[in-house]
């Protein structure tokens, strides 16, 4: 019984005192324990823990534990420090106050020393030095490496790209794309003193295709007149979604979207077209496909409060396809694709949930989130795009703000409640923020444009769920 509750409660993700749902009673009538889990932000006293706008109260007789690879410890909670996932188990006291009666701290995501990989997003700009062994940085990760002669390289470019056709000429871009694993720790000015960095091949070419050979196509309702977005495999058309008939929303979107693509879109083996499509859709959310097609709602465009926002949920979209997200997760955790199972579904149909129309098509992470570390690397990557390009990256957790505060228990937000939920996405952003940018000033980062005015007039009122 207690198990079923407390399930709940974590897949609620909310914080339960503003979802009503989650406060289970037993059937004798005693109240049970809640879970409530983020990054810490802060620690107002020795007893209490903040987690964005929510305190966490300790008392002598709470236990603190930790979690690794090798079990559960005993944890001196005076070692408790911003940055930590801590899980509290206990009970609300009220709206913003969890009295814990048990800590759990995990350990796997270590603060200072760090292991990880991922794709070049662009061309590093200090690529020779970096091979000759010089001392050299590298954007990587949504980190900067700082590379000495301590770092141990494993770096060459021949033995990475060993077996593929070479480029054609033109592009510049040698190494954008490929894979690169690293180690190293964290300086208090939030760049990475790496240790060891290896090289690796980039993605292979259908690495960025749809499943099933689908294809995502624009196309026309012959009798209406409407534009829809058409999933086809050959001929047969699986199911269509309404792009939102304002023209200049469209092109709002697309042109943010555009300015936003790392430069390394280009450079892996297959180039990466990114495509921008507003459709109708009342869920606050935004998707991105592996072949680069970025759905974004209508109900997401109309919660959204500035362009600092939306370009961070389209950075945090595009680090999931160039960072081969979807097909990570089909190799590391399913093992092999799930099959096509739409069945009766009729051709040209309209699709009426975008998820479970994704998760028929073996795209599951549209639906469920993606698993929380690869979340977390685009919102990384997410983040030092948007502070990149000019703006304020203040507003990516102020949007997760937004909704805990707005939407509270309503969990039909996929992008901000099942991965994995608000207050996880919001703290850990804030986390990320200190980290990376201890000294960031920002008070002269873009939050609004004109633009972005322009379009939210043309969009006018639109339903959110
Ligand atoms: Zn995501």
């Amino acid at each position: 019984m207690l198990k079923t509750f407390l399930r709940r409660a974590v897949l609620c993700g909310f914080t339960p005192a503003l979802c009503l749902a989650c406060l289970a009673v037993t059937e004798t009538g005693a109240v049970t324990k809640m879970r409530f889990r983020g990054y810490m932000t802060g620690r107002a006293d020795t007893n209490t823990l903040l987690i964005l706008e929510d305190r966490i109260e300790l008392t002598p007789a709470s236990r603190v534990l930790s979690k690794d690879a090798a079990g559960e410890h005993p944890f001196n909670p005076e070692e408790l420090s911003p940055g930590m996932l801590v899980e509290a188990e206990g009970q609300w006291l009220d709206k913003h106050r969890f009295f814990a009666e048990k800590l759990m701290v995990e350990l796997r995501e270590d603060d200072k020393k760090i292991h990880g990989s991922a794709y070049l997003q662009e061309e590093p700009a200090d690529a020779t030095k970096i091979a000759a062994g010089e001392a050299s940085e590298l954007k990587l990760d949504g980190y900067w490496l700082n590379l000495d002669n301590t770092t141990k390289r494993a770096w060459n470019l021949g033995r990475a790209g060993e077996g593929l056709a070479t480029k054609t000429s033109g592009q510049n871009a040698a190494l954008a794309g490929y894979h690169v694993k690293y180690s190293g720790a964290r300086r208090k000015d939030g760049r990475i003193e790496a240790e060891e960095v290896e090289l690796g091949p980039p993605a292979p070419a259908d690495a960025y295709k749809m499943p099933h050979n689908l294809e995502v196509v624009r196309a026309k309702d012959a009798q209406t007149g409407i534009e829809v977005l058409e999933f086809r495999q050959g001929n047969k058309v699986h199911g269509r979604m309404k792009l939102l008939a304002e023209r200049s929303v469209q092109e709002y979107v697309s042109l943010l979207g555009d300015s936003l693509i790392p430069a390394g879109a280009k450079g892996t083996r297959r180039p990466i077209e990114f495509r921008f499509f507003v459709v109708e859709d009342p869920e606050i959310n935004a998707a991105s496909l592996p072949d680069g097609t970025l759905l974004i709602n209508t109900g997401l465009l109309g919660a959204i409060e500035n362009e600092a926002q939306l370009a961070f949920v389209l950075s945090h979209e595009m680090a999931h396809v160039l960072q081969v997200h979807y097909r990570r997760e089909v190799e590391e955790t399913r093992g092999s694709r799930i099959g096509l199972t739409i069945a009766g579904v009729a051709a040209g149909a309209f699709i009426g949930n975008a998820g479970v129309f994704m998760a028929q098509i073996g795209i599951a992470s549209v639906v469920n989130g993606h698993q929380r570390e690869l979340e977390n690397q685009a919102d990384r990557l997410g983040l030092q795009n948007v502070f990149e390009h000019g703006y304020d990256p203040r507003e990516a957790p102020n949007f997760s703000r937004i909704i805990i505060n707005r939407y509270g228990n309503r969990t039909t937000s996929k992008l901000w409640s099942n991965h994995e939920s608000s207050v996880i996405r919001g703290s850990f952003l804030t986390v990320e923020l200190m980290r990376e940018y201890p000294e960031g000033h920002w008070d002269g980062a873009k939050k609004n444009t004109s633009a972005f005015q322009t379009m939210k007039d043309d969009l006018g009122p639109v339903r959110i769920m």
